[in-house]
């Protein structure tokens, strides 16, 4: 028995060995993507439910792994994330995409607003105001076509740094999103207290419209509640007609999902846009 236990040890030791040198050489070589050029930014559409038109894009980060093909950003984006190299790879994507949405309302696409995501660790940078407003200039976007998204999680984290960090996000003129909303611990108490402008249903309620009475009564219960603190709503992962339908009924300002468009190359959205692709 005693044996045995070793044994245990051992395997137990190299497997975690196994761990910390896998996690170690992925480290290495998300570090070494950013200068190599391996990360893509992807764009999903954001259509007005009431005109069917392609107002937005939100900025997917993918990497192109040289051995293991497209990944997507669940598979990096938590390591890049307790590394810390989330706050470069973070810059990029923002520069990235406020680029490219300058060269879409010089295209002609104007008013095009581009969607980025903000990571816990990049919302605590202390220099992300200056770092924000120094790509604004450097690309020449109009600050209101740049929309910033957040979780809940974020914000929640420390309320009081978070409010004081949106206001001076909000006073270079972007927008802010509150994205997933109702995954994590909303308050409606700090709801009210954020200088939000959009909020983002999250996809698992948008699922649930069809499922029951309950789900449909949530996501109309949402709706309404945006409408009435004058946000912008937004819901995610629409992928039926019926889902569809109900945000259409039920006065949903925007939809993202399976069912218009995946998130593509940012070529193949400007071919989208320039054929002028309806809901
Ligand atoms: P998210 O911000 O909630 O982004 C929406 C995710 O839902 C995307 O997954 C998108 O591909 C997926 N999605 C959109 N429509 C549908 C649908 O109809 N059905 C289903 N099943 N899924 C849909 P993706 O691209 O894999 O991104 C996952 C998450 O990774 C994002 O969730 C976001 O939290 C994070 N992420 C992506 N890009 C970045 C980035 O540049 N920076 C940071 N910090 N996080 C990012
Ligand atoms: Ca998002
Ligand atoms: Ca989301
Ligand atoms: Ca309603």
């Amino acid at each position: 028995a005693k044996d045995q236990g070793r044994n245990t040890y051992r395997l137990f030791t190299r497997e975690m060995n196994q761990k910390v040198m896998q996690r170690v050489s992925m480290e290495a070589s998300l570090r070494q993507a950013l200068e190599k050029g391996e990360f893509r930014v992807y764009y999903q559409p954001q259509v007005d439910l009431n005109t069917g038109s392609m107002v937005g894009a939100e900025a997917l980060l993918r990497w192109e792994h040289p051995g293991k093909g497209l990944l997507g950003p669940d598979e990096f984006i938590p390591l890049a994330e307790s590394s810390g190299l989330i706050v470069p790879i973070g810059e990029w994507v923002l520069a990235q995409a406020c680029s490219q949405a300058r060269s879409w309302h010089d295209q002609g696409f104007r008013g095009l607003l581009v969607s980025v995501n903000l990571s816990p660790r990049q919302f605590q940078q202390p220099n992300l105001v200056s770092q924000i407003r120094s790509i604004l200039t450097q690309t020449g976007l109009d600050p209101s076509c740049l929309e910033l998204e957040v979780t809940e999680s974020v914000v929640m984290q420390n309320v009081e740094d978070a409010i004081l960090t949106m206001s001076r996000l909000c006073k270079l003129g972007v927008r802010l999103s509150l994205d997933d909303f109702g995954r994590g611990y909303s308050s409606l108490y700090y709801l009210k207290r954020f200088p939000m402008h959009t909020l983002k249903i999250d996809r698992s309620f948008v699922r649930d419209i069809t499922l029951d009475q309950a789900g449909a009564a949530i996501v109309n219960t949402i709706i309404d509640m945006s409408g009435n603190l004058s946000l912008k709503v937004v819901a995610e992962g629409v992928e039926t007609k019926e889902q569809l339908q109900f945000l259409k009924i039920n006065r949903c300002d925007q939809m993202q999902g399976f069912l218009f468009c995946r998130p593509i190359p940012q070529k193949d959205l400007t071919t989208l846009m320039t054929e002028g692709k309806k809901l």
